[in-house]
């Protein structure tokens, strides 16, 4: 029996290839290789590895993850970084990957191998056709240039990718293609915050490992995903005679223009006002970093401390600074059972600044629980993103069937209805 490894590049250009590859070569045994230490930042790469794994479990193909040696493959490309793409930058990488892949199907006894990458549109065939060959004859194997774009494959793949609702990337992969593409704003793909942020790749992240779990269980799962104002925290803190107050910061503050000095003018309940900057803060027993309950439409930039601090705040004067960002971005709703459930668990897929969230054990271990329930139509669980953010999740999921999310887990694994 020939044995083929498949160097794999990302889920999009990997299930169509390997459909075609299994149809045309069916006694082959194939195997698939995830090596791409090109792909930043890490959470990225991560994502792109789950899809893979996700398209490689339907096709019941083994994959194999590589090393991420990401520096080693920084130093295989120094000196081009400035290089459009399709250019000689990429011409390196593609040796980089598929030299390291030759090796290893040579170590593991593969007589063939070939890579995903011949399937992307934006890749130049012939120039890696041309790496592949020269790298194969250097190991002694063969190397399979297979075109399948031909004869309306890209039209399959794309098709094939909607269907499955795989993750698709907005750029190849590494920073320097990144920054070439989306100048300054390359920044927001490469920031990585504890926990996850909503609409952030952590939160993609957690919803498609869930979804890989699900599927792994057979049971039916549908994504959707939803626009929305994003609200991003750079750097904050609120002080009293230069001593630093413990704090969080409540999502969708607005930034302070330099530094905001002033006493507290006014206070309603266990809300206190500052005389500078429509600052705010909020006095919280027990202390911990809360989720909006409903979408916040003023700005006041609010930091929640601890109540013991109420006497301090008011009768001293107050310095605070905050930077904040707005922008749009993407979050995602996932629900895995059917809409029409009549128990609808919500589970939310982002976490607080303090970092607390629901863990994916604790998803893994409900849906495993449950999954005759989910499966017989009875109970459907709803991973919902941006969750913290006034419930954007929720409300989506209620936009969508007219119906609402009747059980919640909330971020400290309580599960409440
Ligand atoms: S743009 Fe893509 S192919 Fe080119 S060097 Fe970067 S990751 Fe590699």
């Amino acid at each position: 029996m020939s044995k083929i490894l498949v160097h794999i590049c990302c889920a999009p250009d990997a299930v169509y290839f390997l459909k075609r590859l299994r149809q045309d070569f069916p006694h082959a045994y194939i195997k698939g290789f995830f090596y791409d230490p090109n792909i930043h930042p890490y959470e990225e790469y991560k994502l792109r590895y789950v899809e893979t794994q996700r398209v490689c479990n339907e096709l019941g193909i083994e994959l194999e993850e590589g090393e991420y040696d990401v520096e080693a493959w920084m130093e295989k490309v120094k000196g081009y970084e400035k290089e459009p793409e399709r250019g000689e930058r990429c011409k390196l990488c593609f040796d980089f990957r598929l030299e390291r892949s030759a090796k290893f199907a040579k170590e593991e006894g593969f007589t063939t191998f070939t890579t995903t990458l011949l399937m992307s549109p934006k890749k130049k065939f012939e120039q890696l056709k041309e790496s592949g060959e020269e790298i194969a004859e250097k190991y002694s194997i063969s190397f399979l240039a297979l075109n399948y774009r031909k004869g309306g494959g890209t039209q399959e793949m794309f098709t094939l990718s909607k269907d499955r609702e795989i993750y698709h990337q907005d750029y190849c992969g590494c920073v320097h293609g990144l920054f070439n593409q989306k100048g300054e704003l390359a920044v927001w793909d490469l920031v990585s915050c504890s926990g996850r942020q909503p609409g952030s790749k952590e939160e993609t992240l957690f919803i498609k490992s869930i979804r890989a779990f699900a599927e792994e269980l057979s049971l039916p799962v549908k994504e959707f995903e939803f626009p929305f104002l994003n609200w991003f925290l750079l750097e904050g803190k609120v002080e009293i005679d230069k001593k630093i107050i413990p704090s969080f910061v409540e999502p969708y503050s607005q930034s302070i223009r330099g530094v905001a000095k002033g006493e507290v003018y006014k206070h309603v309940g266990d809300e206190l006002y500052l005389s500078k900057q429509y600052v705010k803060i909020k006095l919280l027993e027990p202390f911990q970093d809360i989720p909006l309950r409903e979408p916040k439409l003023t700005t006041h930039p609010t930091f929640l401390v601890p109540y013991e601090y109420r006497d301090v705040f008011l009768n001293s004067r107050v310095t605070a600074t905050l930077k904040t960002e707005f922008r749009s971005s993407v979050s995602r709703l996932m629900v895995i059972g059917n809409v029409e459930a009549e128990r609808r668990v919500g589970i939310p897929a982002d976490t607080l600044q303090d970092g607390a969230g629901v863990s994916k054990s604790f998803v893994e271990e409900l849906l495993s629980s449950y999954s005759k329930d989910i499966a017989t139509g009875r109970l459907s669980v709803l991973i919902l993103g941006a969750e913290s953010f006034g419930r954007l999740g929720s409300r989506f999921f209620k936009e969508l069937t007219g119906v609402d999310v009747n059980e919640f887990v909330d971020y400290r694994q309580n599960v409440f209805v």
